[in-house]
């Protein structure tokens, strides 16, 4: 018969042992869950981590914290254009990642954000104050419009994607993300009358990172929408789906391309 303090300090130990197993195994499934692959943005080997946001959020980068739509939406920037170095760039509501990446290759970078409260124009530190819908900016400026995310979030998307067209040069394009349920038609969430939004489906919201009560969702866009974007005769609408597990890709994401005549 063992003395008791012998049993007990065993006990102890084994319980101690268990515990470190566990926590070894804890450790162990967190790193198989991480990812490493190429980050087109960082241009180089990372590590991507998941989250609990979905498939187009998530995994995202440790360096430059990008997520999917992303790492998709540069990834056929630089398919489309063999050098982006003499790009002229405007990008509605820039995310940090793309606009930085954007800052750092293109000619010249101009990033929007919109307070109505604010002159159209006026500048928001390193920003200009824009409406998409009616935009400061004189026609042919820019070679390239991006924007992500946003175009479900526009009170009145159509006097916009006008805007966005006339800004751009002859042969420019508007590259963008937004999210879309590919069986049904686009519907809107709400309308636009008498200088202010009314409700007709019930609200929902995107979050936003500037906008702690997150982004009213105006539009769901549908099926139709590559001819609800281009103009007939002006424009012409091509969808690029990325699936790129080596960019941390894991699940097809649309990247939506509207080139002027
Ligand atoms: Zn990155």
């Amino acid at each position: 018969m063992l003395p008791p303090w012998i049993v007990w300090s065993r006990a102890a130990l084994l319980l101690g042992e268990q515990r470190k197993r566990r926590r070894r195994r804890r450790l162990m499934r967190r790193a198989n869950a991480k990812l490493r692959g190429h980050c087109p943005i960082c241009a180089a080997d990372v590590t991507f981590l998941p989250a609990d946001a979905g498939p187009r959020e998530t995994p995202r980068c440790v360096e430059c914290g990008s997520v999917p739509r992303h790492r998709a939406l540069v990834s056929v920037l630089t398919r489309l254009y063999p050098s982006i170095a003499d790009l002229h760039v405007h990008e509605s509501s820039p995310s940090a990642c793309t606009a930085e990446y954007l800052r750092r290759h293109c000619a010249r970078f101009t990033g929007s954000y919109y307070l109505p409260n604010k002159r159209p124009g006026a500048k928001l530190g390193v920003f200009v104050n824009c409406d998409l819908g009616q935009q400061p900016f004189a026609a042919h400026s820019f070679d390239l419009v991006v924007t992500q995310d946003v175009l479900e979030h526009l009170p009145r998307p159509q006097p916009a994607l006008r805007e966005i067209e006339r800004t751009l040069r002859p042969g420019g394009r508007h590259l963008f993300t937004v999210p879309r349920t590919p069986d049904q038609p686009t519907r809107a969430r709400a309308e636009w009358r008498d200088g202010a939004l009314h409700q007709l489906l019930p609200a929902e919201y995107h979050r936003d990172p500037t906008d702690k009560n997150g982004s009213l969702v105006v539009t769901d866009w549908g099926h139709d929408l590559e001819h609800l974007v281009a103009s007939p005769g002006r424009s012409r609408c091509t969808v690029h789906t990325v699936l790129a597990p080596q960019h941390g890709i894991l699940t097809p994401v649309e990247v939506f391309e509207v080139q002027t005549g």
